[in-house]
């Protein structure tokens, strides 16, 4: 039987409110057995909260869903200095599993780089005091966060969505990061991700959806759930010709040790 771990759901956004329970039962079918849930703005924390905090401890029959706390980049605009405040607090209250999701998106031009630069800094910070590790979400800026995280030195965490060069994925390595993966792996264009799938150490690869977005090839168009995470990992196993058992068994204690989540 498989366990595997969704390292990244956006499992408390709108999109799955109708199915919720559907798609959890799907997962427990599927191996996935643990689903960390990182909340991206100030506004929507309360939502992640009493899904991961609250709702699920009932529960019999579903994954166990692990709550991370942060500041998502792409929401820059709507982030202010008051929020790092109830972020240190809420931390300190609820003992996330990771600070995440936070980052830098210098792709999307609109985005005011020097506000994400300050706030994904702050929340680096907050990471270290909490001795907690990161869950990040970079585009087009590894130079400038690799250099934050050198400044800070964190315990590690997950560089979510991979898909920089193998150079900044071994910088990232270095610093104690694992690489995470998702339905992109599984399209056949996808070859500058699948050579990187092929290069990088199965000890550091770690399996996510980032459902409801980036769906994988066979359900490409749809809606992205945590129910199809196997098809990631079919998808590395057959890009590192290792066994699925095999990628399923380290990806997973790869997990639960990058996040120290109990077995
Ligand atoms: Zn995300």
């Amino acid at each position: 039987m498989l366990r595997l771990i969704d390292t990244h759901c956006h499992l408390d956004f709108a999109a799955f409110n109708a199915d919720r329970d559907r798609v959890l039962e799907e997962c427990i079918y599927n191996g996935v057995v643990d689903i960390v849930v990182p909340a991206v703005t100030q506004a929507s924390w309360q939502q992640t909260i009493d899904l991961c905090c609250y709702d699920s401890k009932a529960k019999n029959g579903q994954p166990n869903l692990y709550l991370a706390l942060g500041l998502h980049p792409i929401f820059i605009e709507q982030h202010q200095p008051q929020h790092l405040l109830e972020l240190d607090q809420l931390v300190t209250k609820l003992k996330p599993k990771a600070i995440g999701e936070i980052g830098l998106d210098f792709y999307l031009r609109e985005l005011d780089q020097d506000k994400q630069q300050a706030f994904f800094d702050k929340q680096l910070i907050i990471a270290k005091q909490h001795r907690l590790p990161a869950i990040i979400h970079v585009r087009k800026a590894h130079d400038q966060c690799v250099l934050a995280l050198n400044d800070v030195k964190l315990r590690g965490g997950i560089i979510h969505n991979f898909n920089g060069s193998i150079q900044h994925a071994f910088k990232y390595i270095d610093l104690g990061f694992k690489l995470g993966f998702g339905g992109m792996v599984t399209f056949d264009r996808s070859s500058k991700l699948k050579k990187l799938v092929e290069q990088i150490p199965l000890d550091s690869i770690v399996l996510e959806t980032d459902a409801p977005d980036l769906s994988p090839e066979r359900h490409r168009g749809e809606r992205n759930s945590p129910e199809y995470l196997p098809l990631v990992l079919d998808a590395v196993a057959k890009i590192k010709q290792i066994p699925r058992e095999v990628v399923a068994e380290t990806t997973t204690a790869n997990a639960r040790d990058v996040l120290n989540l109990p077995s």
